[in-house]
């Protein structure tokens, strides 16, 4: 299955709620959500008075959440099992294992507007795991790993902008930052109570269960 390379406003508007997928735009009053919450090709209106199955309820949470972390199906799945196998609650494992990928922890520390440019900063090779070079986003992050922008990548227009659009931002109580420095450290790994968006992650067990 190839990555969606449609408009990702469009997901928002398909899932009904706002996905949070490209930065800062997504808090300014330029959110297409904001301006035209129904979903494509329907009136927002008929959607909303649309009874929905109860698969169709999981399958969109799902779908939901795999939008958010900007996922293929096999590899979501795979989360899926990994956290089933282990001897934790399910579904609250599944949450942690996709927060704890490293394109994720680039975006809550502020070192990219979205995860999607989080991805492809990664990918770059911009990233420093414990001073060593990780270009794998999925790679999973650990207590204690320093994470931070190599000292050549810094001075880049596109992380002075970055650092421009996120001095704001205040990281999860998880990480601590340093935005100037590009420099953050994983205190602790991510609790379900550090997933600050709406999930029904029993939903999704459920829709991996039938
Ligand atoms: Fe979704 Fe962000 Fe686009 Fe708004 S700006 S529709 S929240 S991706």
């Amino acid at each position: 299955m190839s990555r969606y390379t449609g408009s990702v406003c469009k997901l928002c508007r398909t899932e009904g709620e706002k996905l949070y997928l490209k930065g800062a735009r997504c808090y300014s009053d330029k959110c297409a959500y904001e301006r035209k919450p129904s979903s494509p090709g329907e009136q927002g209106q008929s959607r909303r008075r649309r009874k929905v199955s109860e698969y169709g309820l999981q399958l969109r949470e799902k779908q939901k959440v795999r939008r958010i972390y900007g996922l293929q199906e096999n590899k979501f799945h795979r989360y899926f099992k990994e956290a089933e196998s282990d001897n934790g609650i399910t579904g609250e494992v599944f949450l942690q294992l996709l927060e704890s990928r490293l394109d994720n922890v680039v975006y809550r520390m502020g070192f990219a507007r979205s995860r999607n440019e989080a991805r492809q900063i990664v990918l770059h090779g911009h990233i420093l795991v414990n001073g060593k070079r990780v270009n794998i986003p999925s790679y999973q992050i650990s207590e204690d790993d320093q994470v931070a922008v190599k000292e050549a990548s810094k001075n880049k227009d596109t992380f002075e902008e970055i650092f421009e659009v996120n001095s704001n931002l205040t990281p999860p109580e998880w990480l601590t930052v340093n935005l100037e420095k590009g420099e953050g450290t994983v205190v602790s790994l991510p609790t379900r109570e550090d997933i600050e968006y709406p999930v029904e992650e029993h939903l999704i067990v459920e829709f991996y269960s039938r």
